[in-house]
This record gives C-alpha cells, structure tokens and sequence, in this order.
C-alpha cells in the first residue's frame, strides 16, 4: 500500500517523541549503582512502559543488558522476531501451551507456580533439550511465586528433570522504597529461608534476583544478583515512590489545530462543565482519551505551548482538547503543545499527571495509546 507520495504526507500532528540517547544514558545510570558482579535485567514489558519495547531493546546490548524480561509470551516473541539478541525472560504466568511455544524459541521462562514447574518438566522431558527457567519464590508480595508448601514437591519435580536448567531464584519487592517499611527486610528473610530449603533439598541456582525499580535506587542489591529495572530507565519514579534522577525519555506532543475568541460566558466542552470568566482565546488540540491522555484530566492539568503552562479548561474529549491559551502571548495556529515532557524551561512530568488524574506514572506511560505513532531520536 505504501506509494512515493507517503513520505510526504504529513499524519496527524500528534505524536510521541523517544529519545533512544536518553534511554542509554538512564541504562548506564542504573548500571553504575549496582554492586560488583551485579548485572541489568532491562524490564520492557507492556511495549517497554508504552516507550515502544522493539526500538529500545534493539539499541541494548549484550555488554550492558544481561537480559530483558517482558510479561508476556507475545511480548517475548515480537522481541524474539525483531532479532534482538539478548536472552529474554517473560515473567508470566504462561499457559501450558505457551511453555511449550517459549522452550522452541529458547526463551527464559520464569517459573511462576507449581503447575507451570510441572509442564515445564514435562516439555523438556518431551523435547529432551535443555529447558531454561528462573524459579519465582513469593517472599511476601501474595501474587506470583512458590509458597514454602510448594518447595517439597517442586524439588521432587526437578530432581528428575535433566533437561530443566534453573538458572536463577528470584522474588519480587512489594514495599522497598519505603525506608521505614518493615516488610521489605522480611521479605529478604523469607526468600533466604526459602533458598536454604530449596538449596538443602539438593536444588540451587548460579543466580539470585530480587531488586525492582526502587529497591535499586535503595542499594538493596546484593552484590552478584542481578536487578529487574523497568521504571528507572524511563526516568520515572518507581511505584512506591523511590525517587530517582533519571532522564524522561518520551516527550508527547501535537499542534494547535483551531483558535478561537470565545466571548465571557461560552461554555466549552462536553457537559459545558467550563465557562469562560472573561474574553478567552481558545485552543483546540487534536488528542483525547482515546489516545490515552486521561479523561480524569479534564479541567485538571496544564499544557506548554510557547513554553509557557496553560490549563486544560473543560472536558477530555475521545479526540479532542481544549486548552485556555488567553495568557500565552504570541500564540498562533499550529503552535506546538507539549503534553508530557519539556519545552523551553517548563516540563510536565508522568508524575505530574498521574498525580493530577489520581494515578501512577507507569499508568500514564503505559497509556498512551497505540493510535500516537512513536518517533525514535538519537538513537
Ligand atoms: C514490572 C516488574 C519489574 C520492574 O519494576 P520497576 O518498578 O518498573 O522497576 C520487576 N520485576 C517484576 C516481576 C515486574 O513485574
């Protein structure tokens, strides 16, 4: 379908902006914070936080990213198809047929219960090749994982499973940002509890992963152990709220599409839930809810334009925004409008917009809709 005359037409105005430079400068940040012998697992899942997953696992390399996780074997296979070449772990969990699917494919399977520990025996019995896997412990975060009860049999399991090859033990962080937090050092203590089980039942592996995003940042990592790090890369402050200095890496951007003077009392929007207070010159911008910009934003976040902050007024459309421009001097059609990231000396921030619609800067990341193409700078 595609024709000469594509690569001068010119899409919508909206778009996305990932800077690949950035992405790497944030992989070596991370990199310089872990211990001797501690190595990145670049967690890429949900399309990479919604930066894209192919591009920035493409820019990786096997010298500073050990492995990169993702959740799901879809995931794994787009990576897999897109030729990257380092080692994938999808975190699951997975169906039988899709252990079966992920051994064929050679990639890392991590083991997330003991049903899927039983079919990935079975597969490897079946293939009679080797079968990789990291074996999930819950340590305290009551999701994924071996409870201690599942440690006997599934010991039993891999005592006769040649082919299986653990690779690692790994759990997972619930509170680890949180200093004050006591869970955190339980958890430690329950994974190493259930090590020592695992380990004085004959069953042990090369590695050990434990740390997310914040328990990183909080140099809970022992040194050897390798680190599960999603949000940091992006620049984003972790989950629960482990700061981190990191560069952002997407910059969310579209273009004023209509201008207008609105005398005192027009109402604007849907539900005409906005009234102008005064003579207002009126933005409209083509992006909406169903390009994922929150409709919890409505009358409830600011925009830059010409550098400057100005409010969003009324309500999120599915395709449309309003945005009071009365105070930006100069401001003229086909301005551009910066929805997330930085223009002049002003930056909205993931954090800032969740905070504003009552969620979390992964929601924020995450959401922005497949409709919003993606462009790939310095990379
Ligand atoms: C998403 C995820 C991570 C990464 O979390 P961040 O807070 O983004 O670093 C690590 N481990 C598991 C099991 C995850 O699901």
């Amino acid at each position: 379908m595609s024709t000469a005359a594509d690569s001068e037409i010119h899409w919508r105005p909206t778009k996305v902006e990932i800077d690949i430079a950035a992405f790497l400068r944030n992989v070596e940040t991370v990199r310089a914070m872990l211990p001797s012998g501690s190595r990145l697992i670049a967690v890429l899942k949900a399309d990479g936080y919604g930066h894209g997953a192919i591009p920035l696992a493409r820019a990786c390399t096997r010298h500073h990213v050990a492995m990169i996780a993702v959740s799901l074997l879809e995931e794994a296979m787009a990576l897999h198809e897109a030729a990257v070449d380092i080692p994938i772990l999808v975190l699951g969990p997975l169906t039988d047929d899709q252990i079966a699917l992920a051994a064929e494919y050679e990639i890392v399977i991590g083991v997330t219960g003991p049903e899927m520990l039983e079919t990935v025996t079975e597969v490897a019995k079946r293939r009679r090749r080797p079968v990789r896997i990291h074996l999930k412990l819950d340590s305290g975060m009551g999701r994924m994982g071996l409870v201690e009860s599942d440690l006997a049999p599934a010991t039993e399991l891999l005592a006769h499973a040649p082919f299986v090859q653990l690779d690692a033990i790994y759990s997972h962080y619930s509170t680890a940002s949180d200093p004050s937090h006591p869970h955190a050092a339980r958890q430690v203590a329950r994974f190493r509890e259930m090590v020592g089980t695992l380990r004085e039942a004959g069953v042990s592996a090369p590695l050990e992963h434990m740390a997310n995003s914040a328990a990183t940042v909080r140099s809970l990592v022992d040194p050897g152990s390798f680190v599960r790090v999603g949000m940091l890369l992006f620049g984003g402050e972790s989950l629960d709220s482990g700061k981190s200095a990191l560069e952002p890496v997407m910059r969310w951007t579209t273009r004023i599409a209509r201008l207008k003077t609105l005398p005192t009392g027009s109402p604007v929007g849907y539900g005409a839930t906005f009234v102008t207070e005064r003579e207002s010159r009126i933005a409209t911008i083509p992006v909406g809810y169903a390009d994922g910009y929150p409709f919890r934003l409505s009358g409830n976040a600011d925009v830059l334009v010409r550098g400057q902050r100005a409010p969003i007024v009324g309500r999120v459309s599915m395709d449309l925004v309003t945005v009071d421009v009365s105070d930006v001097e100069g401001v003229a059609l086909g301005d551009e409008v910066v929805l997330l990231g930085t223009q002049g000396d002003e930056t909205i921030s993931a954090e800032e917009l969740a905070e504003r619609s009552g969620t979390l800067a992964y929601e924020v990341l995450c959401g922005v809709g497949h409709r919003v193409p993606r462009t790939y700078i310095g990379g």
